[in-house]
């Protein structure tokens, strides 16, 4: 039989405990040692810049403060107190290690902005209320984290407990606790207890939908973090307003505000969270202040929203959106990554991506043991085109060329703008018989197509030379296949123009 109020056992075997940063062991450990001093409180959190930074801003915003000149964190000490620097050092510490620790894909951006908003919301009734707790914004900070903790660790069954909460109305620490024998609250209390934080902190989240069973130094706080949720409920979900006659109620009964003071108090939450969320590096998104929720609140009251189904359901909803938008990105990367390896002109793959694509090559035909020729190819006298009939007709020339070299080669050769008017392609598997086949089919194929240049019809030449890379070879190089191929294609401009070369170059020797 499971002892439901001491199921850390049961916690430890199910659910994925995650171990506390060590940042704030370290701030635990120097205030709970007598021995340390506030020096050493600075000087940890001085270390981490980024740390300070927040910290910083969060002293100075007038949620804190009525002061705007704490450039320190000593000086946040002596103006705030050493408890309430060490919460709010907390508060980012933990919230930053656990946005990094869900699966790579799992986005909990909204359930911090809505854990943010409660922290916000209970530190502010904390203040209404008179109640002395330091620790309050970072306890209603995690008192949800046992949720998260569910969501991660068992998330078939989490996701069917909440539909069931939807469907029949029970309370969702009733379904917990049938399902795996401790609840949320339980959860939370354990990691919050295992990761060394102070009664103060997990008490009351172990009590915080069942307040009137805590401890009686614990109520209060155990209360303000239900009253925190549904305020954070109002401010995170889309049809929430059904939810404001309730905290009405709540409110009236545990703290008897009226609803003036409910209103301007609510409307706090807003303005505060927006600034406190900035400082957690957490979109506010759409916080609106209640009075202008009101306003849409009558057409909406009475429907009967649920909060935790849709915490847990938009976790759901932004975790696909981000495998979406992951997938949506590698299309458009891959379709980047043509555009930056493609000639504009041509459409034929550029040089850089020709220099890449015959490196990889030669190491793969070096691998594999075969063969791999290269033959570069250069328009004759084609200056003379653009003289004769302008840029715009060499251009379309050029595209032309272009296009009948594309046809000329097999799906796995590889054809590219090497410059100018100068064309390479690449041949693997190729060795010198295939490539002076080739190279005489598109020598002559090139010579045979007519273009129309304005009213004309013209025939353009092309001299190539080439080089083969057999089996065995080495000690060649890149340059020196390119080098080859181009002292060719020279030979072949020298000799008449019109014609292929093989290259004879010394392929083996080093360079
Ligand atoms: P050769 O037979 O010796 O190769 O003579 P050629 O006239 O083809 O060679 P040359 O190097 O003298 O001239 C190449 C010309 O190609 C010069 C240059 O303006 C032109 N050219 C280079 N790139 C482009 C381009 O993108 N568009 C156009 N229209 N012309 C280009
Ligand atoms: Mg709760
Ligand atoms: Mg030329």
């Amino acid at each position: 039989m499971v002892d439901s109020k001491e199921p850390g056992r049961f916690i430890e075997e199910q659910i994925d405990i995650p171990s506390p940063p060590a940042i704030a062991i370290q701030i635990l450990d120097t205030v709970q040692n007598e021995e340390s001093s506030v020096n050493d409180l600075v000087r940890i959190i001085s270390a981490d810049p980024a740390l300070t930074g927040k910290l910083l801003k969060v002293a100075n915003s007038n949620f804190y403060s009525l002061q705007n000149n704490i450039t320190s964190v000593d000086r946040a000490i002596s103006v705030l107190g050493t408890e309430v620097i060490k919460n709010i050092a907390l508060s980012f510490v933990i919230t930053s290690q656990l946005s990094e620790d869900g699966e790579s894909s799992f986005n909990i951006d909204f359930f911090w902005r809505r854990s943010i908003t409660s922290a916000v919301a209970a530190e502010l009734l904390k203040k209404a209320t008179n109640l002395q707790n330091d620790a309050m914004f970072v306890t209603a900070l995690l008192q949800d984290i046992g949720i998260l903790l569910l969501y991660m660790s068992k998330q078939d069954e989490y996701l069917n407990i909440l539909k069931e909460r939807k469907n029949t109305q029970a309370r969702l620490i009733d379904l917990e606790q049938r399902e795996f024998n401790f609840d949320h609250q339980q959860v939370g209390f354990f990691l919050v207890s295992n990761w060394g934080l102070p009664e103060s902190i997990a008490l009351p989240i172990k009590y915080h939908h069942i307040s009137s069973e805590a401890p009686p130094e614990y109520q209060r706080s155990a209360e303000i973090l239900k009253i925190a949720d549904l305020m954070a409920t109002i401010y995170s979900e889309k049809e929430a307003a059904g939810k404001v006659r309730q905290l009405h109620e709540e409110m009236v009964e545990h703290f008897s505000m009226n609803s003036d003071e409910i209103e301007t108090l609510l409307d706090e939450v807003a303005y505060e969270s927006i600034e406190i969320l900035e400082t957690f590096e957490i979109d506010p998104g759409k916080i609106k202040p209640y009075s202008q929720i009101l306003q849409k609140a009558n057409t909406e009251l009475g429907k009967i929203n649920l909060s935790y189904e849709q915490v847990v359901l938009e976790l759901k909803q932004e975790k696909d959106k981000a495998e979406r938008f992951a997938e949506q990105l590698q299309k458009a990367n891959s379709q980047l990554k043509k555009l930056i390896s493609r000639d504009g002109l041509t459409g034929l793959y550029n040089h850089l991506h020709f220099q890449e694509t015959l490196e990889k090559e030669i190491a793969r035909s070096r691998r594999y043991g075969a063969p791999l020729s290269l033959i570069m190819l250069d328009i004759d006298f084609f200056k003379k085109i653009n003289d004769n009939f302008g840029h715009a007709s060499g251009d379309l020339v050029l595209k032309n060329i272009g296009r009948v070299i594309r046809g000329a080669v097999r799906s796995s050769d590889i054809v590219a703008r090497y410059g100018g008017e100068e064309f390479a392609v690449i041949l693997p598997e190729t060795g010198e018989t295939g490539l002076r086949v080739f190279a005489e089919r598109l020598r002559r194929s090139i010579e045979k197509t007519s273009m129309e240049i304005g009213k004309e019809q013209i025939n353009v030449t092309i001299s190539a030379g080439g080089a083969t890379l057999t089996p065995g070879e080495n000690q060649v190089s890149k340059q020196m296949v390119i080098e080859a191929a181009d002292q060719a294609l020279y030979s072949s401009k020298r000799n008449g123009r019109n014609r292929f070369t093989m290259g004879t170059a010394p392929l083996a020797t080093e360079n």
